[in-house]
């Protein structure tokens, strides 16, 4: 069969893909919300409180800030790797993470005056007596934050000898944790963020007296946005002569150390707590993935038609994009769609193009998603019996009449349950979407791990949500297949 409408159909699709896309385009103007960017896994500069909102010294100095130049202000979380990225493309504005100023990091974006004297130092089990200096990191495995300036040292370290290994974290709270299990020998990681964990988690850890590096935290920019810079710097003088930064200093570096109890009743109380943020993220967990199977059958829909009754270059172009997707990680596509296309957009047209991670994380799970549920789908087409579209012919129907009221109703019946694999599989890869800081289910746990360090009762409780949203789902999938079994 020749569908005329075919081709409407996927330029329709793929037109739908690329407004998405460019919703967010535009450029910031004065009266538009200053976006800035943090990575909320950096307490006390930045990290999520109990309520899920993002709060730190960062947080309120860049409020403060706000105030000062008369600026809306918008925070954005993400992924620490993805900071610089952001301010390149101009998904943000600015960002505020405890950014140490790097002549590396000049390169491509410009920095406000300092506003916190900072410092990297060796962290060991508080047991160790073997490592005393950075002398002493030779042989030793250190574990660091990937990109950050910690995992700079460490590999310079490394490649003039005087270390043996190096493991990359995407959080200080991972890299926090394998020192913890007694994964690696030493971290090399910011002092202040440093000194929050060993307060939560007292007597575990400890840091060598001897700093490593003396390091500054600025505000970061687009190299373009020298007005911006010059106002934030104002700003920040006026913030420091009048005593504001001084009181964020008293307010969050506090010694207050947190007593431990007992350990089912601690693993409980943190299982119960975490529960709120995990509900929450739940409903971008089902968002995302509802929203995108609807996408995904659409398009899958549409591919598998073009494949089975496309002419020529329809079908060349429907399998050479299914390849595409099927050959490549779904990660790796999540990072293109978030960071790639706006980059190479804002490279294009010199504007930024700003693109929402839950819209980011849609496309791409629409897109895999299609890929996949195509394949699906031919097959359900092609096992309907070849004689029904004869006996429907004989009976009068014409071919797309014959095709819909009599061919897809069987072979949605036959998808059915690979469909259902399918669903079930993309909502636990939703958990990916945390590496682009949309606040799902994964993501909402690693938030609450970062400001309490309870890994173990917080990943108990991250898998039990998904396990009763998977259940429920193939339940739910085997009650459609009776009640669209033939009888
Ligand atoms: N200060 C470190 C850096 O700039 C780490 C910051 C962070 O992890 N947020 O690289």
């Amino acid at each position: 069969m020749k569908s005329p409408s075919l081709p409407h159909l996927v330029a329709l699709m793929t037109a739908f893909g690329s407004a998405f896309l460019l919703i967010g385009c535009g450029d910031h103007s004065a009266e538009k919300p200053l976006i800035v960017g943090t990575e909320a896994q950096f307490a006390p500069f930045a990290s999520k409180n109990a309520k899920g909102q993002i709060v730190g010294f960062d947080i309120d100095l860049i409020n403060a800030i706000g105030e000062v130049i008369d600026h809306d202000v918008k925070i954005r979380d993400m992924a620490f790797t993805g900071i610089i990225p952001s301010l390149q493309s101009g998904q943000i504005d600015a960002a505020i993470a405890g950014l140490s100023v790097t002549e590396e990091r000049k390169k491509s974006v410009v920095f406000s005056d300092p506003y916190f004297e900072a410092g990297l130092s060796i962290l060991v089990p508080a047991s160790n007596t073997t490592i005393q200096s950075a002398a002493d990191l030779k042989g030793k495995t250190v574990a660091v934050q990937q990109g950050a300036t910690g995992a700079k040292v460490a590999s310079d370290l490394k490649e003039e000898g005087r270390l043996g290994s190096v493991k990359y974290f995407p959080s200080a709270t991972l890299m926090m944790m394998e020192l913890g299990k007694g994964g690696v020998d030493a971290v090399i990681h910011d002092t202040s963020n440093s000194n929050t964990y060993m307060k939560l988690d007292p007597g575990k850890v400890k840091a060598l007296p001897e700093p490593l590096a003396s390091e500054y935290y600025a505000i970061a920019f687009n190299p373009k946005s020298t007005e911006l810079q010059a106002a934030v710097n104002q700003a920040l003088k006026e913030l420091s002569s009048d005593g504001t930064i001084e009181r964020l200093k008293d307010k969050y570096f506090h010694d207050e150390e947190h007593d431990p109890g007992d350990l089912f009743s601690e693993y409980l109380s943190h299982m119960v707590a975490v529960l709120p943020n995990l509900l929450h993220g739940a409903f971008y967990t089902i968002g995302t993935a509802g929203v995108s199977e609807i996408m995904a059958i659409g398009l899958g829909l549409a591919l598998a038609l073009g494949r089975l009754f496309g002419n020529g270059p329809l079908r060349f172009v429907v399998i050479a994009y299914v390849d595409v997707i099927r050959g490549t990680p779904l990660l790796v596509q999540i990072l293109f769609i978030y960071f790639g296309l706006p980059g190479l957009i804002n490279g294009i047209t010199g504007h930024p193009a700003n693109i929402n991670p839950f819209v980011a994380g849609i496309i791409a799970f629409s897109l895999n998603g299609a890929a996949y549920l195509s394949e699906i789908f031919r097959a359900g087409i092609n096992s309907v019996d070849k004689g029904q579209w004869e006996a429907a012919r004989a009976l009068g129907f014409s071919r797309p009449g014959t095709f819909f009221t009599v061919i897809l109703p069987q072979a949605f019946r036959q998808s059915l349950p690979p469909m259902g694999n399918d669903f079930i599989t993309l909502v636990k890869d939703t958990s990916l979407l945390s590496v682009i800081a949309v606040s799902e289910i994964t993501m909402e746990g690693q938030n609450y791990i970062a400001r309490t360090y309870a890994a173990f009762p917080t990943y108990i409780a991250i898998a039990f949500t998904y396990l009763i949203l998977t259940f429920s789902l193939s339940r739910f999938f085997v009650w459609l297949e009776k009640r669209f079994k033939i009888p």
